[in-house]
């Protein structure tokens, strides 16, 4: 106080010394003067009229400074970026700023004594209310968010700072347009929620962990993963995840991605609550706080390729066995692409086939010129039935070996089809060489002990049937010799028995006679020597005259050829099967024999329009001994057909027969042309 009172004497002093500068240089006056007091008056008058005039002058400029300092308040009052209000204790407005007008869209004159509820949303009225009341009943400030709907298209939300009451009766408030900033937390949190429902219920699992390495996410797929529940791991740290054996390698990776680094692909294995063990495939980005670059959190995703490892590992396993069977059967391994028909063979084929260094253009050609000509045949064939008829590929072929010597491979394989149509055979080829020589041997071995047996068993039956004959004779014509001498004396009963007895040995003759001609063929076979079959057919018509005659047949016999054979054993064949045809026929058969030269072969048919045979007995009836019961009216042995077959295998050939119940038979059979010398 009595330093400003002081401040102001010197303020009065500066401005008289300013006032008696100014009169002094106005009236030229160079010292003070001294000439009596009126001119003493009048210079203290004119100074202070000046001291006056200098006051004025400074209420001016001081007048003129606040009128702009009032214009900058109004400016700043009414185009500050918010509104501002006063508000009386029911909510009237009092006082209103620009913004706040164009806020509410009246203008002010039209706002002042309004109250603002009016202009506040239904929903929000009551919120308003609440705190204006207690604003002004507590007279503290006070805040709140309402929902200003002046207008359907100018509505907003809007955020009220209240101030303390001001002597109990009015109030200030900041109106703030909040909807912009409503709209972006809305979106933000929408965001999260989206970005939560995403991680959680996102097939793949997904882990979160912060710089401490505990785990602050973990979805469900995760939970499915592991069995643990979220709540039961959330903060944990990480390392009870990870299985004892590899725990230090997995933590040693999970401190990498502390370290700034990233997992991409990386084999983690994962422990659950089972105790089982997982393997996962991790990928794992670092999120980072925007301002200072500093690490908030690890987010990875796991990816179970337990039961991918477990295929891969089965599918190692037995592609290693198989490699072993390969390996230690020799098998190699061939593909034919059926469209541009080129080979695939890999390395064990490639030895195989002898192919060494030798160029192999992959074409179906240079496959041929590898294989022996002979066999070029049976492998185009092959083919064909596997692409044209969809069969299983089968052949054997033969190679040259590097020995110079020829190997036996078999080739097996499959078609596989595209989109319906044959596109490649894929096959396993193996060399059989030894094999085949082996079963050769065994064969050429069975083969020589079956002719032995079978030699001694014709040796048997020969004599068996030979050394038969004369005792059964002797049975034959004793009992006949009985029957002649003592008949008359014997009863009806007697008579009988000697005649089946006499029957009976002569049918056994007759069987005893077959198995003898049978086993003949082989044991007491004539050398072969040209034959003319017209002279031998000449002989068998005349063998089977009385036959002939009585049933009247008409046998006709066409293009007989002259060949090497046995000629007695042509003679029986022709024999056997002319007089089956008259036999099996009924009265006036007509019988056709006929001839046919083949390449190696002569191929020829005794044709009868008889009783036929059904197809069931084709096989059965060149069989020894066999007949059909249904013709047991014929006579007959069933030995017939079966010296017939024995008869055209010792030449070489085969025999069969074409029939027809009732329609007649055709009995084909082949003799094949021997050289003289090699027969
Ligand atoms: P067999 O004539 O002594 O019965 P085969 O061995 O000659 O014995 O014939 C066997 C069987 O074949 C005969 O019993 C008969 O059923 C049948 N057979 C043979 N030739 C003919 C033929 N031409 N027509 C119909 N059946 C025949």
């Amino acid at each position: 106080m009595l330093k400003k009172s002081s401040t102001i004497i010197s303020e009065a002093q500066a401005l008289r010394k300013k006032a008696e500068d100014k009169l002094k240089k106005e009236l030229n006056i160079t010292g003070s003067s001294e000439n009596g007091s009126a001119v003493k008056y009048l210079h203290e008058l004119q100074v202070h009229q000046i001291e006056l005039e200098l006051q004025n002058e400074e209420l001016l400029n001081t007048k003129e400074e606040l009128e702009t300092a009032i214009k900058r308040y109004d400016d700043f009052y009414d185009f500050a970026p918010v509104g501002y209000f006063s508000f009386d204790a029911k909510g009237t407005i009092l006082e209103v700023n620009l913004t706040g007008s164009t806020m509410l869209n009246l203008d002010r004159s039209n706002l002042v004594g309004l109250k603002f509820q009016k202009f506040i949303s239904k929903e929000s009225l009551n919120y308003f209310t609440l705190i204006l009341m207690k604003v002004f009943g507590e007279k503290i400030k006070g805040s709140c968010e309402v929902y200003i709907n002046p207008e359907e298209d100018l509505s907003f939300y809007a955020h009220l700072q209240f101030s303390a009451p001001i002597a109990g009766t009015k109030c200030h408030a900041v109106v703030t347009d909040i909807t912009e900033t409503k709209r972006v937390a809305n979106d933000l949190s929408q965001t999260r929620n989206y970005l939560e429902q995403l991680i959680n219920y996102a097939s793949a699992p997904i882990i979160v962990w912060n710089p401490a390495s505990e785990i602050v996410v973990f979805n469900k797929s995760f939970e499915r993963l592991t069995g643990f529940k979220t709540q039961e791991v959330i903060n944990k740290k990480l390392d009870f995840l990870f299985p004892d054996p590899s725990q230090e390698r997995s933590k040693a990776k999970i401190r990498q991605t502390l370290n700034g680094d990233f997992l991409e692909g990386i084999e983690i294995p994962i422990l659950c609550k089972s105790g089982d063990v997982k393997i996962v495939l991790w990928n794992s980005a670092n999120i980072y706080d925007n301002e200072n670059r500093t690490l908030i959190s690890t987010i990875a995703q796991g990816n179970d390729i337990t039961s991918r490892k477990k295929a891969e590992n089965a599918l190692l396993e037995s592609q290693r066995k198989l490699e072993l069977a390969l390996e230690n059967g020799n098998i190699g391994i061939w593909e034919f692409d059926v469209r541009t028909k080129k080979f695939l063979f890999d390395g064990r084929m490639n030895k195989m086939i002898s192919l060494g260094n030798s160029p192999f253009d992959r074409s179906f050609k240079a496959f041929e010129r590898l294989i022996k000509d002979e066999d070029v045949k049976h492998v185009n064939e092959a083919f064909r039935r596997t692409v044209v008829d969809h069969e299983p590929f089968e052949s054997i072929l033969r190679v040259m070996s590097d020995e110079g010597g020829e190997k036996y491979l078999i080739f097996k394989g499959k078609l596989y089809e595209d989109e319906g149509e044959p596109s490649r055979i894929i096959g396993v080829s193996f060399d059989i060489t030894g094999m085949k020589k082996g079963s050769e041997q065994t064969l050429f071995k069975l083969n020589e002990e079956l002719t032995r047996s079978n030699k001694d068993l014709e040796h048997f039956a020969y004599v068996i049937s030979h050394d038969l004959q004369e005792p059964l004779r002797m049975v034959s014509n004793f009992t006949q010799l009985l029957n002649q001498r003592y008949g008359d004396k014997l009863d009806e009963n007697a008579r009988d028995y000697i005649k089946f007895a006499v029957e009976g040995s002569e049918r056994m003759f007759n069987l005893i006679n077959g198995l003898l001609a049978y086993s003949k063929i082989n044991l007491r076979g004539k050398e072969f020597r040209m034959v003319d079959i017209n002279g031998v057919l000449d002989e068998v018509v005349k063998n089977l005259r009385y036959m002939i005659e009585k049933k009247m047949a008409a046998i006709k016999i066409v293009n007989m050829p002259a060949l090497y054979a046995d000629r007695s054993q042509m003679i029986q064949l022709f024999q056997n099967l002319v007089s089956n045809s008259i036999k099996f026929s009924p009265d006036s058969p007509k019988i056709t024999v006929n001839s046919e030269e083949q390449d190696e072969f002569y191929l020829f048919s005794v044709k009868d329009e008889g009783i036929g045979i059904e197809e069931q007995f084709f096989e059965r009836i060149f069989q020894i001994f066999q007949r059909i019961d249904r013709v047991e009216e014929y006579e007959g042995t069933g030995i017939g057909l079966s010296v017939c077959k024995r008869i055209v295998e010792r030449h070489g050939g085969r025999i069969w027969i074409e029939s027809k119940r009732g329609t007649g038979s055709t009995f084909w059979f082949t003799i094949k042309k021997w050289e003289p010398a090699n027969p």
